[in-house]
């Protein structure tokens, strides 16, 4: 066996992957670099990428712009605590995001992953409300096929099916959900909403707050829903004096055409997490933002103090290459670019519509979900695609992608000509 198959066996045996068992059931494919749009492999093969590495790549790998950014503030400090002590990177961060995001939202709180922004946002809420007289109120509504991330708070408002509420059943609070939102696709109708609302009525004296992904609903599904319905939740919450946290974090920074997705609907959360794309996918960091009202609250309960101050919080490696990467975005046409993809998209997916084994085809902005009839239940679709030189990681029944968006209009008619192949030779004999 050569080196690559060694590390690959010892990969395989030792070391945990997303969502997979020890030992895995596949190797995985050893990467040994990445440029622009492409993810070199150790066996010299070139795969265009089409996941953005889960969301966050936007501007391409190993950009000069980003590396810099990076290299100039490993020369200054790469870490200070944030207890005590603070930094520029982090302080131009947090005027940058309250720059771009709407007005009421001032405060900031810089975690550690998008995970860890969720729970912050959780805890905001609770400790909001009973910072304000209201300390019965500890629970969340959401609605199915949602994902907010894989700690236990965030897993707690994932989708009760197809998250992880069976396993740690006894260990999760329990949350209030109710159906997901009927699909853009779908003709109107309000039954949602409807539900919602009855939920919430039902409930409103425990419910500190409704947590969504906006208008794309991600890794429960990869569900576009309407923006109604969206501004109805809005409507809804601020009636019942509940708070609205919108998970920002796959739909941030321009991904479904506008720079937050909330925005298509008119509608401002009181608590907002973004991750992911922050950086541009080179470091972990996510960001909890809230209003003076929500902060004033949270001071005013019994601890005085929001609980929450992890070890890296506020990285100044994260902070300084977010800094870059907001300037590189908003220094582009992006929302021409995202217009251009989606456009694309909707064309050359549209062939997929007839082929028998797809449910579904749905695109926004540059975010293009071909959804099966059936779960893809082995390899060999992944195996089909890298051989046709492209990376893209399907789950369940759904292949997706959501390129980086300096993906060429050549770059991304491989890969959607490659999904069409690939699901075209899926038919049954
Ligand atoms: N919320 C949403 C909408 C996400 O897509 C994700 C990541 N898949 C998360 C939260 C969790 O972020 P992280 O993986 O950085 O913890």
């Amino acid at each position: 066996m050569d080196k690559i198959g060694r590390q690959l066996e010892f990969d395989r045996n030792h070391i945990w992957h997303p969502y997979a068992p020890l030992p895995g059931k596949y190797n995985n494919w050893s990467v040994v670099g990445a440029e622009g749009v492409e993810i070199i492999l150790a066996d010299g093969r070139r795969l265009i990428d089409g996941m953005a590495s889960w969301w966050s790549v936007i501007h391409g790998y190993n950009h000069p712009t980003l590396n810099q950014a990076l290299v100039g503030q490993t020369e200054k400090f790469a870490h200070v605590m944030f207890g005590g002590l603070t930094h520029e990177p982090a302080i131009e961060l947090t005027k940058k995001l309250i720059e771009i995001t709407p007005a009421p939202l001032d405060r900031v709180f810089l975690a550690d992953s998008g995970s860890v922004s969720v729970e912050v946002a959780l805890k905001m809420a609770i400790q909001y409300q009973a910072g304000t007289g209201k300390p019965q109120k500890q629970k969340f509504l959401t609605v199915k096929n949602g994902y907010h991330g894989d700690t236990f708070g965030a897993m707690s408002v994932c989708d009760p099916v197809n998250g992880m509420h069976s396993l740690f059943a006894d260990m999760l609070p329990q949350n209030y959900f109710a159906p997901a939102p009927h699909l853009g696709s779908t003709p109107a109708n309000n039954d949602d909403i409807v539900q919602f609302e009855k939920l919430l009525e039902q409930n409103a004296a425990t419910i500190a707050a409704v947590i969504l992904e906006p208008i794309v609903q991600g890794a429960g599904g990869m569900r576009i829903y309407r923006a109604a319905y969206l501004k109805a939740v809005k409507d809804l919450c601020v009636q019942h004096d509940v708070v609205l946290i919108l998970d920002e974090i796959a739909t941030g920074f321009g991904r479904t055409g506008t720079l937050f997705a909330a925005e298509q609907a008119d509608v401002v959360a009181d608590i907002m997490c973004v991750g992911k794309t922050l950086t541009g996918g080179y470091m972990t960091l996510g960001a909890t933002l809230t209003t003076e009202k929500i902060a004033l609250g949270v001071s005013n309960c019994k601890s005085g103090t929001l609980m929450h101050g992890p070890t890296y919080m506020g990285n100044p490696l994260a902070c300084a290459v977010a800094n870059a990467s907001i300037d590189l975005l908003l220094s582009q046409p992006w929302k021409d670019t995202i217009a251009k993809i989606e456009a694309q998209l909707t064309e050359e997916l549209a062939s997929c519509q007839e082929l028998p084994n797809v449910k579904d085809v749905r695109i926004k902005g540059s975010i293009g979900v071909v959804e099966l009839h059936q779960t893809i239940l082995d390899n060999s679709i992944q195996n089909q695609f890298v051989d046709a030189g492209i990376w893209i990681r399907p789950f369940s029944n759904l292949v997706y992608i959501m390129p980086p968006y300096i993906i060429t209009p050549e770059q991304l008619s491989r890969v959607t000509h490659a999904i069409y192949s690939v699901l075209a030779q899926q038919q049954p004999d």
